[in-house]
C-alpha cells in the first residue's frame, strides 16, 4: 500500500492494533530514517526550542554510523523506534529476514545504549499480514501515521499544503531525518508548530501518545 497523506480507512480497520493516530488527542512528530549528520542536529535544536518530544524511527545502520547522535536523541528524552536495520521493504523479504531486520536493530540498541525498543515503523509504510504477528510476538507496537508531509520531496510548498489541509489534533506526522529533507526540515517543523498552536492543538510525549492499552 502506498498512501497519499493519510492511509485508507479499510486498512486502519484491518490493522486496528497499529497506531494510525495518537491515542490522547495530541500531535506526535515522528522522524524517519536517521540519525544523519545532515539533519539530526537541526531537528534536535528546533524541537528543544519548543520543548517538544518526538519519536525517531531510526535505521540500524545509521545508528551504527552515528552513535553520538543517538546519544543526543536519547539525552533529550526523545523516543527511538525500529525502522529495520537496512531500511528493507517488508513486502519484498521473507518473514525470517524481516525478523532478522528487526531483531538485529533491537539488539544493537540494547547492547550499545541499554535501550529497549518497543515501537516499530515499516519502511515505505509497506507491511504484510505477517508483520502484525511478528510484532505481537516481540511485544512491539506498530506506529503508522495520519499525515505524510512528503518532506522528502524537498519542496516546502508541498509540506505546507499537507499541513494546512490535513493537520488534526491527534495527528501522527511523518517527517524525515535525512539528506533529502535537510534544507526544509527546520521550516517544516516551525510551520507545523505554528499551525498547531493557532488551531489550539498541543504536542504530546511519544509514550503517552502511543498508549492504547
Ligand atoms: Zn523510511
Amino acid at each position: 500500500m502506498k498512501y497519499k497523506y493519510s492511509p485508507p480507512f479499510i486498512i486502519k480497520q484491518i490493522f486496528n492494533d497499529f497506531y494510525w493516530n495518537t491515542s490522547n488527542n495530541k500531535i506526535l512528530l515522528t522522524f524517519d530514517d536517521g540519525p544523519t549528520e545532515e539533519a539530526t542536529e537541526i531537528i534536535l535544536t528546533t524541537l528543544s526550542k519548543f520543548g517538544i518530544k518526538a519519536a525517531f524511527f531510526c535505521v540500524g545502520n545509521n545508528v551504527e554510523k552515528n552513535q553520538s547522535l543517538v546519544k543526543e536523541i536519547l539525552n533529550e528524552n526523545h523516543l527511538i523506534g525500529n525502522h529495520t536495520f537496512n531500511h528493507k521493504r517488508l513486502t519484498r523479504i521473507s518473514n525470517s529476514e524481516a525478523i532478522e531486520e528487526i531483531d538485529s536493530f533491537n539488539n544493537l540498541m540494547k547492547n550499545s545504549f541499554d535501550y529497549e525498543m518497543r515501537y516499530f515503523r515499516p519502511p515505505y509504510g509497506r507491511f504484510t499480514i505477517s508483520t502484525q504477528g511478528i510484532l505481537k510476538e516481540k511485544n512491539m507496537k506498530c506506529v503508522m501515521w495520519s499525515l505524510l508531509t512528503e518532506d522528502y520531496k524537498n519542496n516546502f510548498e508541498t509540506v505546507k499544503f499537507a499541513v494546512k489541509n490535513y493537520l488534526k489534533k491527534n495527528s501522527i506526522i511523518v517527517l524525515h531525518d535525512s539528506i533529502k529533507s535537510k534544507d526544509i526540515i527546520r521550516d517544516s517543523i516551525n510551520l507545523i508548530i505554528d499551525e498547531a498552536l493557532s488551531n489550539g492543538f498541543t504536542f504530546g510525549e511519544p509514550e503517552k501518545c502511543l498508549n492504547n492499552n
